[in-house]
């Protein structure tokens, strides 16, 4: 893309200029760590391009596009131009601009058009010409730590491999565990689980094992409807009740509110990052959930956080002095302002960023989302300890979003230092820039 895309100002096209070759630390994302340890090279754009790209789906089925073209058999190339037909028509908004910018960096050119009528066969010949496998994309990104999402019962080893490479723990199978995990739990840690002690003794030994590879981030989703439940005392007869298959609906949610707490506190001693996104409403198409399975891009935002769990759930955990770095996402854009004034009042002694706001996820990762959360964390919070962009996505194109993340930013503080908003010199904003696109992340 043109350096002057998205930006606007001199300050903002020269502060682009000196950050947009860093190197790029993607601490959540959904990439398939089987692909990546497989490494099979890309002979079809469509499945390196739609295929593992649901927002694009979603966006398709919008557009009136017939199921067989999105998730169907239609052939790959059908598929591929119903993408092109589509795009066009979703001007001004994210996937527009990704899907431009996908492109152009995998043929490293700007000539093209989504109208080409040879598009998909000079997409496939230049794969096919250039080898285009999942870790050579990262090399080209200059991806320098990669954090797909594992579960943990998942096979990790292939991750000492790779230096640049560690899992990014999805939590939400260890707070609300079924007997399949637990049993796999008990397989891999060789810990004999028949009660909550026991469960909490293997899941600290298999989080030792994710920290030796170089996990250093976690990741729960507390979706609309979170509820948090002081304990109270009666933890371990739900878990054994849950082990003999007799636990009741709500004594799960007490259960989890339990979990969660020693979790933080376990993440705290290891030192690990926990990732809170909050506020997804994923159950709503019965029907496309059935066609498109449970990630198909049919999700949607849910009700604002009930904020009196969140408060209560920090609490419990920052009694104890064992709060972990918290990176707090919101997806209802009206819960911005009420979460990043909470990340500050559990502030530890000497402690910087102990709790902050991640950047703009899932339906509000665009421009205008971007922009809002700029605004909004430099208002209410410390705007040098955000920890800047990660993808979140399922797709080896999606790094592009770091270079869209890059420019949005440049544009909005080169605004303000036009405005006379911000005062320190180019230098020092230089210094801020690359804090919050690369620093921060590999601090934390
Ligand atoms: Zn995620």
């Amino acid at each position: 893309m043109k350096d002057s895309f998205l930006i606007n100002n001199s300050y903002g096209k020269s502060l682009y200029s000196k950050i947009k070759d860093l190197s790029i630390i993607d601490y959540h994302n959904h990439l398939s760590l089987e692909a990546l340890k497989k490494n099979t090279a890309f002979t079809d754009i469509y499945d390196l391009w739609i295929a593992p790209d649901p927002y694009k789906h979603r966006a398709m089925r919008m557009c009136g596009v017939e199921e067989k073209y999105i998730t169907g058999n239609a052939d790959c190339r059908d598929k591929f131009l119903k993408w092109c037909e589509t795009l066009p028509k979703l001007v001004g908004g994210p996937l527009y601009h990704w899907s431009r910018m996908e492109i152009e960096f995998l043929l490293g050119s700007e000539d093209f058009s989504w109208n080409d009528d040879d598009l998909y066969e000079r997409l496939n010949t230049h794969l096919q010409k250039n080898n285009v496998t999942p870790r050579s994309l990262l090399n080209k990104f200059n991806v320098q730590f990669n954090c797909p999402c594992a579960s943990l019962i998942d096979d990790i080893s292939f991750c000492t491999e790779n230096p640049s490479l560690a899992p990014s723990l999805r939590g939400d199978d260890i707070v609300c565990p079924s007997l399949d995990f637990i049993n796999k739990l008990e397989r891999i840690t060789n810990i004999k689980i028949s009660d909550l002690a026991s469960f909490e003794k293997a899941v600290q030994a298999r989080l030792n094992d994710f920290y030796k590879i170089g996990c250093r981030f976690t990741d729960h989703a507390l979706d609309n409807g979170f509820t948090y439940f002081e304990d109270d005392g009666l933890n371990n007869t739900r878990f054994i009740n849950l082990l003999s298959g007799k636990i009741i609906h709500n004594d799960m949610e007490r259960l989890s509110s339990h979990i969660l707490v020693k979790l933080a506190e376990n993440y705290s001693r290891v030192g690990f990052v926990m990732q809170l996104h909050i506020g997804a409403q994923r159950a709503t198409s019965t029907r496309l959930r059935d066609v498109a399975g449970k990630a198909g891009g049919y999700a949607a935002i849910g009700n604002s956080v009930d904020i009196n769990s969140l408060t209560k759930f920090l609490d419990d955990v920052d009694l104890s002095y064992k709060l972990p770095k918290i990176v707090l996402f919101t997806l209802n854009p009206s819960d911005n302002a009420m979460i990043s004034v909470l990340a500050g009042s559990y502030s530890q002694d000497g402690v910087k960023g102990l709790i902050t706001q991640g950047p703009a996820w899932w339906w509000c990762d665009h421009k205008q989302g971007i922009e809002n959360m700029l605004e909004n964390w430099s208002s209410f919070g410390v705007f040098s300890n955000f920890i800047g962009m990660t993808t979140d996505s399922r797709s080896f194109l999606s790094f592009v979003r770091h270079d869209y993340f890059r420019r949005i930013l440049c544009n909005w503080l080169g605004e303000k230092k036009e405005k006379g908003e911000i005062f320190e010199n180019e230098k020092e904003l230089y210094l801020i820039a690359e804090k919050i696109c690369y620093i921060n992340a590999k601090e934390i």
